[in-house]
């Protein structure tokens, strides 16, 4: 967008020009607490003042210790686990991979259809997606398989267990079960079209893991931390990931990443094998503390559901007249609408690009996303007021009235 940022906060970004823009993106998953939350900024401020760095592996320092403590408490499952902090979502990604094969002496990785995992270079070749992401930056890394995924609008009735069993056909027969590490999936898929799977294929894929001793690795990198209305949205299938990867929203917008999981997978790597000049460094780690207390202090998870409802009101309301709206999914805070040439599922992405331009244009940051980039998503803060939603959803009513069939 043509809008340079001066400052922003609860729900709103303001530009060098006085305007004030509603959020509905968090910087993609990212402010969920806010831009400028009290405790984050407070937290900020007071680390900065005792030591901005020191390099974790050289002299540590409490609060990595009590951000990994905190992560081993939230996550799904009552097992023992450890933590290691990184930077950024593909970092931790790339780490999840390298434990996985450390533990299992196993080379493959399977990653599924729509997938989207980061911009480094195993990550390029687990997205899916060519462009922008993959394309002309090859080769890519070897040794990643990619499966069917169950993505309800565009899987004609097949439930839950069919696509999970679909998708394990496909891996038994062109990987086998004992060439492969991990299954790195993304319980609700992000850039891929905020595609919610069928009950049950979460769950199926588990069971299959750990039956063939795979590892079964959530990327949460966007779907986690409070968004969709859990603290992780594996929770809402009931699924205990085996390795969790949790980014974007852990740090109130400081760069943070986190690979939590068992014990004994995470203790299979060498001592020094994981690590890096920065990660967890410490203005990070007091942010994300001051993270984590504000969703639980505020009830954020709460208010991610009250969002979600709020949200699928306004855009069901909008479906009922206009049959360029296909699907209207997701969960809590992190919900999107799939548009379509009028009455079909054929995905109309020119639409998607002019309700989003119109409504950049009338204040409200939108973003689109999906394959076939032809889905409106959404993700505000949780802090956002119920009346700058309402105002947000008013200006995509004029979009939608606006734009011609
Ligand atoms: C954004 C994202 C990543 C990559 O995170 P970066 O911090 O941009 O490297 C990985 N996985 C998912 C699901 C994401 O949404």
């Amino acid at each position: 967008m043509p809008v340079y940022a001066v400052r922003a906060n609860g729900g709103t970004v303001e530009d060098v020009d006085g305007n004030v823009l509603i959020d509905l993106g968090s910087g993609i998953a990212v402010t969920t607490v806010g831009s400028s939350a009290p405790r984050v900024i407070d937290a900020v401020r007071r680390q900065v003042e005792e030591f901005t760095h020191t390099c974790f592996m050289v002299t540590p320092y409490e609060p990595y210790v009590e951000v990994a403590e905190r992560l081993n408490q939230l996550t799904p499952g009552a097992h023992d686990k450890r933590t290691v902090l990184f930077n950024s979502g593909a970092e931790a990604v790339e780490n999840a991979v390298k434990i996985a094969r450390a533990h299992t002496g196993r080379q493959a990785v399977v990653v599924f259809d729509h997938a989207y995992h980061g911009r480094t270079n195993l990550t390029m070749a687990m997205t899916a997606k060519s462009m922008p992401y993959k394309h002309g930056f090859g080769p890519f890394a070897p040794e990643v398989y990619r499966a069917p995924l169950s993505y309800p609008f565009r899987d004609s009735g097949l439930d839950g267990p069919e696509a999970a069993r679909r998708a394990i056909d496909v891996i038994e027969k062109q990987v086998g079960a004992d060439n492969l590490a991990a299954l790195v999936i993304e319980p609700i898929q992000g850039e891929g079209g905020f595609i919610v799977p069928a009950r049950g294929f979460l769950a199926g894929l588990a069971d299959w893991c750990r039956r063939e001793g795979v590892v079964f690795v959530a990327d949460e990198v966007q779907s986690g931390f409070a968004r969709t209305g859990k603290m992780f949205a594996s929770e809402h299938d009931g699924v205990v990931p085996d390795l969790i990867v949790s980014a974007k929203g852990i740090a109130g917008g400081l760069p943070l990443s986190a690979v939590t999981g068992r014990t004994e997978m995470m203790n299979a790597v060498h001592a020094g094998g994981l690590g890096g000049t920065y990660g967890g460094n410490p203005l990070a780690c007091a942010a994300a503390l001051a993270v984590i207390d504000t969703i639980l202090e505020d009830d954020l998870i709460d208010r991610a559901v009250q969002v979600e409802h709020l949200i699928k009101g306004r855009l069901e309301k909008l479906r009922a007249r206009d049959d360029r709206i296909g699907d209207v999914r997701g969960r809590g805070a992190m919900v999107a609408a799939e548009l379509v040439l009028a009455g079909t599922t054929e995905p109309d992405p020119g639409l998607a690009k002019q309700i989003a331009t119109y409504a950049h244009q009338q204040g409200v940051i939108v973003l689109t996303c999906g394959t076939y980039g032809n889905v409106l998503r959404f993700l505000p803060p949780l802090v956002i007021s119920d009346a700058e939603l309402h105002e947000a959803f008013d200006v995509l009513d004029e979009a939608f009235a606006g734009v011609a069939r």
